[in-house]
């Protein structure tokens, strides 16, 4: 099998679940109890986050563990905004992109329903880029929070995140960004960033599903989604998740020690793979931009097909892909993401997203090339579109 759908999930790393081991096995205390079990599982958390915040350039202070991407997406969105609107009544409109995760989306669409917010949306150009002119638009005095993603997870599309926060940021408004298709691709340095609150997943790096990062700059007030005993001080109540801290710190770090090195390699074959695509289908389109896009993603729509008909075709010839996010899959609505770029629906539905880890090889691409031609030539010939 060729796995090309890493933007969906990744194995756990050997190293990742050798880190992890102890935590579920002989040191399996509390980082809450007072005895030498549960001390241990407190400093295994307190080096976890540690090396987080060394990856982000921050203080472990600023790292709150969370459940994974969609849990820090909520806290940040609905933190933010409403602990903002606490202090501020007249800070009701939050900002997002037209290209946001559902995490994202729907944290901000909650806001309208239940907290009198009103949601703008940035639109994107044709590539799925956010303009500073764009952005700067929308914000007014009333703007509690801009989140705007680092990294598409359909197109692979970069934002240029530090031109978009510090025009929020001029304004004094604080600006989050969903890195989680971003972590292991792309620089983190928060300061750099200019961010003030940023997410990660572990499961997209190597480490397990079910455990994320919320990084929160220091003075940032933010209201806790969930209630209880005040772990992660206060901002994420519940007894730690200390074996996926472990696991995301180490996923972490081995990723973002390795990502120049990986990224400008793993750019080659992509561009490599994308060529070949577009050479062995006539009238295939890459979707997103063709430069400022992750390493990790090509994506295509293929006219005259279907996605679905294409996946199918391809996990017969052995290569594992998506026909746009996970989460969307099934759905018959065409990708909002790509409605957004101006791809019209019809054309939408012929999505197909191949997504590679840091392992993938020219040869195992080359293979997959070759049946992305075979796979839409028998589509379109059985005319399954
Ligand atoms: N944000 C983006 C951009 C994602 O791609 C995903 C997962 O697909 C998430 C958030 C949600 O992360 P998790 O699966 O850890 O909840």
């Amino acid at each position: 099998m060729i796995f090309l759908d890493a933007a969906a999930t990744t194995p756990v790393r050997r190293e990742v679940l050798e880190a992890m081991w102890p935590y579920l096995s002989g040191e399996f205390g509390n980082p809450s109890s007072h005895h030498t079990l549960g001390e241990a599982a407190a400093s295994a958390l307190a080096d976890a986050r540690a090396a987080v915040a060394g990856v982000l350039g921050c203080r472990s202070g600023e790292i709150t563990f969370t459940s994974g991407g969609t849990e820090a997406d909520n806290l940040a969105v609905k933190g933010i905004a409403l602990a903002r609107q606490a202090v501020d009544p007249t800070l009701n409109r939050v900002v997002i992109s037209a290209v946001e995760h559902p995490a994202v989306e729907e944290s901000a669409r909650y806001l309208a329903r239940f907290h009198g917010f009103t949601v703008d949306v940035v639109p994107v150009d044709s590539t799925g880029l956010v303009t500073p002119q764009a952005l700067a638009a929308l914000l007014r005095p009333e703007t509690a929070l801009v989140s705007i993603m680092y990294a598409n997870n359909e197109v692979g599309t970069i934002q240029p995140v530090t031109e978009l926060a510090e025009l929020a940021r001029a304004q004094g408004v604080p600006f989050h960004t969903d890195a989680v298709q971003a972590a292991g691709w792309l620089p983190l340095d928060v300061k750099a960033l200019g961010v003030d609150a940023l997410s990660i997943s572990g499961h997209k790096l190597g480490a397990p599903k079910g455990c994320g990062v919320l990084y929160v700059r220091g003075r940032t007030r933010i209201e806790p989604l969930l209630h209880g005993g005040g772990q992660e001080r206060g901002k994420r109540s519940g007894t730690e998740n200390v074996a996926g801290a472990v696991g995301l710190a180490t996923a972490l770090t081995l990723a973002q020690s390795a990502q120049l090195q990986t990224a400008d390699h793993v750019t080659a074959l992509r561009d490599g793979f994308i060529r070949d695509v577009l050479g062995a289908v006539p009238g295939a389109v890459l979707t997103g931009h063709p430069t400022e896009r992750l390493p990790s993603v090509a994506s295509f729509c293929f006219p005259g097909t279907s996605g679905e008909s294409v996946l199918l075709e391809l996990e017969r010839q052995g290569v594992v892909c998506s026909s746009g996010s996970a989460c969307a899959a099934g759905s018959d609505a065409p990708s909002p993401v790509l409605t957004a770029l101006g791809i019209e629906a019809e054309v939408a539905q012929t999505a197909v997203r191949f997504s590679f880890e840091s392992t993938i090889t020219g040869s195992g691409l080359a293979a997959a090339a070759e049946a992305v031609g075979t796979a839409v030539g028998s589509v379109r010939t059985l005319g399954r579109g």
